[in-house]
C-alpha cells in the first residue's frame, strides 16, 4: 500500500545527469506531461511561486483545456519562473517519492533547464553572474568602481546595464569590498574563549560562501566572533563557490567540478574534528541537502537571546538567485516576495534577519518600497545574518 510522501521526508533520487537519455527530449517531454498532468488535477502548490499559476494557465487557456493542448515551447515559461527553492517538494507534495507517482517538479524542470542549457538557450549574463569566485576577484580589485556603477541611483550606467545585460535598473545588487572575508580574517587575531564552556570541546570551519568572502566579510567576523567568544576553536575555509548558481542554470558538470573542490578541503576539516558551519542558507542547503532536518535553525539560535521575541515570516521571498536581478524576472521576484515584505513593515521588532544575505537585500528593497508607499517607518535600515545579531548580543560587535 502506498502512503502519501510528504508523510514522511521525502525521498529524492540522484539527478541521472551523466545518462544520455537523461537528455532526450522525447522523454522529457513525455515525463513533463506525466507530471504536469498530476498537478493540474491537484493544484496545490496555485499560491507557491510564479510557476504554477504559468503552469495552470497554459492548461486552462488552451481550447483543449488539457495539459494535451499545451506546446512544449511554452514549457519554459513554466520553468523560467521556479527559483528551485524546493518549497514544493519539500512542504507541500504528497505525490514526491517515495509515493508511487514519483513527482519532484523541482528537479524536472532542473533536468528542463539542463536540457536547455544544452541546447544553448541560457541567457549570456545569468551564465556570466553563475561565476560567482570569477567575479568576485575581478570585482574586489575595482570595488569603489564596480560599486558605483552598480549602484541604483546612478542613472548612467543602470539602464545601459538593464539595455546590454538584462539587469533589472530597480534591482539591488550586492556591494564587493576590496578586502574579502578570508584576507580580512587574515588580520583579526581570535583565539577561542578559554573560560567558556565549549574550549577543548568544538571546532568549527566556517565555509565563507562567495556572498560572505567577496560581499558582506561583517557576517563572517561575526559569526567567528561569536564562536570564539563561547569557547568554539574556529578556523575559515573557502576553497570555492559552492555550485548553487550553476545549478540554477542546469550546467550540473560545473555543480560537480565544484563539489569536488570543495568537498575535497572540507572533507579534510572534519576528519581534523571541524564541524562545518556555511554563513550562507542556500550554500548550506547545497552542501547538505537535507532541508527536512534543518528546520528554522536560525529562528531557534535567536531564541535563545533572552527577552527577545522573534516573528518568522514562513513565505519565499522569490529572489532565488539571478532570478531576482534580470530584468525578465526582477518583477516576478519583487511579486511573490510581497507578502514577506508586507508582513515585515508591519510587523518587524528592530532587527530585519535572513540567512540568505541576496534574500535579505531583495526583502528590503521591496519593503522600502512598501514602507514609503504606506507612509510607514521602515523598522531596520538593512537585514542582517542571524549570526550578527548575535554578536550585537554579546557585545562583540
Ligand atoms: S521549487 Fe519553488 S519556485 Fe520551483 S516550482 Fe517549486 S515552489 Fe515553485
Ligand atoms: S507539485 Fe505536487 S502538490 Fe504541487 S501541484 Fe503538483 S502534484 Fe500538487
Amino acid at each position: 500500500m502506498s502512503r502519501e510522501g510528504s508523510l514522511e521526508a521525502p525521498t529524492r533520487h540522484p539527478i541521472e545527469w551523466r545518462n544520455e537519455e537523461f537528455y532526450d527530449s522525447a522523454k522529457l517531454d513525455a515525463e513533463m506531461r506525466r507530471v504536469f498532468e498530476i498537478c493540474h488535477g491537484c493544484r496545490r502548490c496555485f499560491n507557491l511561486c510564479d510557476s504554477f499559476p504559468r503552469l495552470f494557465d497554459l492548461i486552462d487557456n488552451n481550447p483543449t483545456e488539457d495539459v494535451e493542448g499545451v506546446k512544449s515551447e511554452d514549457f519554459s515559461k513554466v520553468t523560467e519562473a521556479c527559483t528551485l527553492c524546493d518549497m514544493c517538494f519539500m512542504t507541500k507534495c504528497p505525490y514526491v517519492p517515495p509515493h508511487p507517482w514519483q513527482v519532484d517538479f523541482p528537479h524536472l524542470l532542473l533536468r528542463h533547464r539542463m536540457v536547455e542549457a544544452r541546447e544553448g538557450k541560457t541567457s549570456f549574463t545569468a551564465r556570466q553572474l553563475a561565476e560567482m569566485d570569477r567575479n568576485g576577484t575581478l570585482m574586489r580589485a575595482i570595488a569603489p568602481v564596480a560599486n558605483w556603477a552598480s549602484h541604483r541611483d546612478n542613472s548612467l550606467t543602470r539602464p545601459l546595464m538593464e539595455k546590454t545585460l538584462g539587469i533589472d535598473a530597480h534591482a539591488e545588487l550586492p556591494k564587493f569590498v576590496s578586502r574579502t572575508f578570508v584576507a580580512s580574517d587574515r588580520h583579526t587575531p581570535i583565539a577561542p574563549n578559554a573560560s567558556a564552556p565549549a574550549f577543548g570541546q568544538r571546532k568549527a570551519a566556517l565555509f565563507a560562501t562567495c556572498f560572505v568572502n567577496y560581499n558582506k566579510p561583517v557576517t563572517g567576523l561575526a559569526a567567528r566572533a561569536v564562536l570564539n567568544h563561547v569557547g568554539v576553536e574556529t578556523r575559515v575555509a573557502y576553497p570555492g563557490c559552492c555550485g548553487m548558481p550553476f545549478l540554477e542554470q542546469g550546467e550540473l558538470d560545473r555543480v560537480a567540478k565544484q563539489a569536488i573542490k570543495v568537498s575535497k578541503e572540507l572533507i579534510a576539516l572534519v576528519e581534523q574534528g571541524y564541524d562545518i558551519v556555511t554563513l550562507t542558507a542556500s550554500c548550506g542547503l547545497m552542501l547538505k541537502f537535507e532541508w527536512p532536518l534543518m528546520g528554522s535553525k536560525a529562528a531557534e539560535l535567536l531564541r535563545l537571546i533572552p527577552d527577545t521575541p522573534i516573528d518568522v515570516i514562513e513565505r519565499c521571498a522569490g529572489h532565488g538567485g539571478t532570478f531576482g536581478v534580470l530584468k525578465e524576472t526582477h518583477s516576478v521576484a519583487m511579486r511573490i516576495g510581497k507578502p514577506v515584505m508586507r508582513q515585515l513593515v508591519n510587523q518587524a521588532r528592530g532587527h530585519v534577519v535572513s540567512d540568505c544575505p541576496l534574500a535579505g537585500k531583495h526583502i528590503m528593497q521591496g519593503a522600502r518600497e512598501l514602507a514609503a508607499q504606506d507612509g510607514k517607518a521602515l523598522p531596520a535600515p538593512a537585514a542582517e545574518h542571524p549570526i550578527e545579531v548575535f554578536a550585537h548580543a554579546y557585545g562583540l560587535i
